[in-house]
């Protein structure tokens, strides 16, 4: 183990956050509160020096080592590499296990998608059900480093929920901000459950960011909002875990949704320093994902401006990727130009219908995790992605985070949120394409076997 400890001394030299504006650049220590760069306003990143004492076959056997033990931190999906991680050892870790997320064969999403193969990485197996949590333990965990006694965001979302959970873990207080009226139901249960303050305020999201930016002067309070660099470093982990799982095979193609873009960020970060520590002689070509009622990413993408132009009112039932202004484009936009990616976009209806097929496979996720499969179908359509192409679609939310949905598209029941003049309720209907509403029948075997051989009949075509 001395190596190992060698080069975690390694990581504390050269380790700190630094702005990525390329004009300033400027650098900060670890353990400096900040959550934007204070000389410039932009966003930090946050860096580790030790590429030059890494051996990576000895990562690699030390991680492996790691899946057979019971200390906390190596059951751990984001502390089991943390040699990756700006933390020392004594650091006092916030946990649940998180990570140890599935990689899943998905051949009925390969067939739709027109590919031999497709892979499933399932982020909504982390402990509140959303890729969230592998950012969340560091961040909190920052938090509690930094002495913090109270956490804050602004979400009703799956960060919201996943950071009730880990202030609870922590014994910190937890404040989730939100404008009035604007819950979602699935996510707002666990942050009650997890017993997190939430405090619905008058005005919009706007305001609720005004206050935010005024609790953050308050040494106290540790804000854990999507710009906090810390957040980014424990989801990087994600890509070490993926190779891992992969006995170190660099897939071809990563497809990721894209909301906020701390995602796409993170994987784009945590391929690239693989790299830089020789554990991958390749980075995969990392595409991201819209919906198209919320898809600035996308559209700078496909245009020669280098400025994203916000969407002032974002339209879409992928809840968790309704965002105008991602704040992490940025990042997002270094990590897709450098892998060779690209940005798509796709519709309420081809949404819908990837996520009733990966369904298909055995495998639950919620609407914006489905834009994934949405995108592949359309890059293999489009010759970007060849049909033996290797490629693992990354799906961020569990399917229970957003039950209505799946029951409304099951019943013919889901509607766009689009009020553009002259639609009417009907023409804002997604289609049950791969529906499958319940039957009811008679309670006798006969009906029951008459109903299994229409249900085997209706969905004989689907495929
Ligand atoms: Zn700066």
């Amino acid at each position: 183990m001395i190596e190992i400890e060698k080069l975690q001394k390694g990581a504390q030299i050269g380790a700190g956050q630094v702005c990525i504006a390329p004009a300033c650049g400027a650098r900060f220590k670890l353990n400096e509160r900040l959550y934007v760069c204070p000389s410039c306003g932009g966003l930090l990143d946050v860096t580790l020096g030790l590429s030059a004492d890494a051996d990576p076959e000895r990562l690699r056997a030390v991680w492996t080592r790691r899946l057979a033990s019971f200390d906390a931190r190596d059951r751990s999906g984001v502390w089991r590499y943390r040699e990756l991680l700006p933390f020392t050892d004594d650091a006092p870790i916030v946990t649940l296990a998180e990570g140890n997320t599935p990689l899943y064969d998905a051949p009925v999403s390969a067939a739709y998608c027109g590919l031999n193969t497709l892979t499933l990485k399932h982020q909504g197996c982390n402990p509140t059900g959303s890729f969230k949590d592998t950012g969340m333990t560091t961040a909190v965990t920052q938090a509690v480093i930094l002495g913090a006694t109270t956490v804050v965001c602004a979400s009703t979302g799956n960060t919201a929920a996943s950071l009730a959970a880990y202030a609870a873990r922590a014994h910190l207080q937890c404040a989730i901000l939100v404008p009035r009226g604007q819950i979602s139901h699935n996510k707002l249960a666990q942050s009650l459950d997890y017993g997190a303050a939430v405090l619905e305020l008058d005005g919009n999201f706007d305001d609720a960011m005004r206050v935010i930016r005024e609790l953050a002067e308050d040494e106290s309070i540790y804000l854990v909002n999507s710009i906090n660099p810390f957040r980014i470093v424990g989801q990087k982990t994600v890509a070490a875990e993926l190779l891992h799982q992969r006995d170190w095979s660099v897939p071809d193609h990563v497809v990721v949704p894209g909301g906020n873009l701390g995602n796409s960020s993170a994987f784009g970060k945590g391929f690239k320093e693989l790299k830089e520590l020789g554990l991958i002689d390749r980075l995969p070509r990392l595409s991201v994902v819209q919906a198209e009622g919320a898809a600035p990413f996308a559209n700078l993408f496909g245009s020669e401006s280098d400025v994203l132009i916000p969407i002032e009112h974002p339209q879409t039932l992928a809840t968790a990727i309704k965002i105008g202004v991602p704040v992490s484009w940025q990042k997002a936009l270094r990590a897709v130009v450098e892998s060779g990616g690209s940005v798509l976009s796709v519709s309420e209806q081809e949404i819908a219908d990837a996520k009733a097929i990966i369904g298909r496979d055995g495998v639950g996720c919620e609407p914006a995790s489905a834009t994934t499969v949405a995108g592949i179908k359309r890059l293999v359509a489009d010759g970007v992605i060849g049909s033996d192409t290797d490629v693992v679609a990354v799906l961020t939310g569990h399917i229970l985070k957003d039950t209505d949905y799946a029951i409304n598209y099951h019943q013919g029941k889901l509607y766009t949120h689009d009020r553009a003049p002259g639609k009417t309720k009907e023409e804002r209907r997604l289609a049950g394409n791969y529906n499958n509403p319940p039957a009811r029948v008679k309670s006798t075997k006969a009906a029951i076997l008459e109903g299994l051989r229409r249900h085997e009949q209706k969905h004989l075509g689907d495929l």
